[in-house]
């Protein structure tokens, strides 16, 4: 019998997940200075909570979700993303009470029943920040500012918002009839799954990725001529914004979402999508609270990342690789390295192996300094790797040392 992941997953091994602590660190630090605080909520949740916050009819709903009975009949899912938990969250401990604008974020791994191929996994990363409480389009334009930062401290950069507005509950039920009647008489070419769109919510065929379904929709009409004077005002105010932080964007007014819940805004790259939600918290029992975000998959990042070469950087290794000099060195490397770990990460060898074989071991673990213990009464040598400098500092003046060798060479 062999084990193996399951179908769709996948381990993320020291060689990878490095990279992965990078974009999580930048993608926290960002989400700091822009006042995103973290949330952590609940792997599973209520299928209902689902159901209704996705949108009955959207793909995640009908074919992709891992759902199934706990031990008293309780239908759970695992989440396949993390809006609508985070609303529950905000719902249920009534975070709008008192503040203004409530602004969340979360890295974590989401589930979808998908059929795994290049870039799709059945357990997947999102990265994803929201924030509650305001209808000011100025939240928009932080939230597409706050992902082009984002991707710049992770070295992407030239990016670009493609930008659109969803409407309102005001203005899409006419746009909607709209663009049924001006797509009736070509139903039947488009494919299966835009029929049903058509029935169940016809923007929705925006988003199919059937090349022929998109040429019969490109004389369609442009919701954008459709919008009442609010969600008009609203986007003329998110552009105004991202023009005044020099965030390069295009309208596209053929992008739409996969999601139900999405009002207003919408904007999505390769990299990155999100927008407003303006009527979900009340449609999941909260007070209306109008609400904007952005989500995305973090393996397509990384993958982005390492196309662009972004990772050409060996993994980082320790500080120090402590070296046995001799066989008595072995012994008091186990109480040097207990030392030296109280300011360094420092590896070093637990297999006996020869001075030769623990040079390799240090290169290939790409340590910064290799750090030789001669043993009883002899200097301890220190060589940087990448440059061969050496000293031969006593243990009290290691710290400095290196230190110093940290400072002159930055
Ligand atoms: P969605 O929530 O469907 O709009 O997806 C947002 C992003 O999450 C996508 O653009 C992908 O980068 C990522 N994503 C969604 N499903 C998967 C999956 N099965 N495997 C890997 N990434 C995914």
């Amino acid at each position: 019998m062999k084990y193996t992941a399951p179908r769709g997953t996948r381990d993320i091994l020291p060689a990878d997940s490095w990279k992965w602590q990078h974009v999580e660190r930048v993608f926290r630090d960002t989400a700091e200075r822009f006042g995103y605080k973290e949330i952590r909520f609940p792997v599973f949740e209520e299928t209902e909570l689902f159901a209704r916050g996705i949108g009955d009819s959207t793909d995640i709903v009908r074919k992709e979700m891992y759902t199934f009975p706990d031990r008293k009949g309780r239908s759970l899912t695992l989440r396949p993303e993390g809006t609508a938990s985070v609303v529950r969250s905000f719902i249920e401990h009534n975070m709008g009470r008192g503040a203004q604008v409530t602004k969340l974020r979360y890295f974590c791994p989401m589930f979808r029943y998908e059929r795994p191929q290049a870039g799709r996994y059945r357990q997947f990363w999102q990265w994803g920040l929201e924030a509650l409480g305001s209808l000011s389009p100025a939240i928009d334009a932080e939230i597409i500012l706050f992902s082009v930062r984002f991707f710049e401290g992770l070295g992407i950069k030239g990016t670009e918002a493609r930008i659109n507005s969803a409407g309102c509950p005001s203005c899409t039920p006419a746009y909607n009839d709209l663009l049924k009647k001006e797509l009736a008489s070509k139903l039947e070419r488009f494919c299966d799954d835009c029929r049903e769109r058509y029935e169940r919510n016809p923007r929705r065929m925006f988003d199919c990725k059937n090349e022929n379904c998109q040429t019969l929709l490109s004389d369609a009409p442009s919701i954008l001529d459709a919008l009442c004077d609010e969600c008009r005002d609203h986007f003329a105010h998110v552009e105004k914004h991202l023009r005044a932080v020099s965030v390069p964007y295009v309208i596209d007014s053929g992008l739409a979402r996969g999601l139900d819940y999405y009002t207003k805004l919408g904007a999505q790259s390769a990299l990155c999508g999100g927008g407003r939600y303006d009527e979900l918290t009340s449609e999941l029992g909260g007070k209306p609270t109008p609400a904007c975000g952005v989500s995305a998959g973090v393996e397509r990042l990384i993958s982005a990342l390492e196309e662009e070469g972004a990772f050409q950087d060996a993994a980082p290794g320790p500080d120090i690789y402590l070296v046995a000099g001799s066989d008595g060195a072995a012994g008091s490397n186990v109480t040097l390295a207990a030392r030296l770990r109280e300011t360094f990460s420092v590896e070093m060898d637990y297999q006996g192996r020869s001075f030769n074989k623990q040079m390799q071991e240090a290169g290939r673990m790409n340590a910064r300094f290799v750090l030789v213990n001669q043993g009883e009464g002899e200097p301890l040598k220190l060589r940087e790797v990448a440059t061969g400098w050496e000293a031969s500092p006593g243990e009290e003046e290691l710290e400095a040392a290196i230190r110093d060798r940290e400072r002159e060479s930055r």
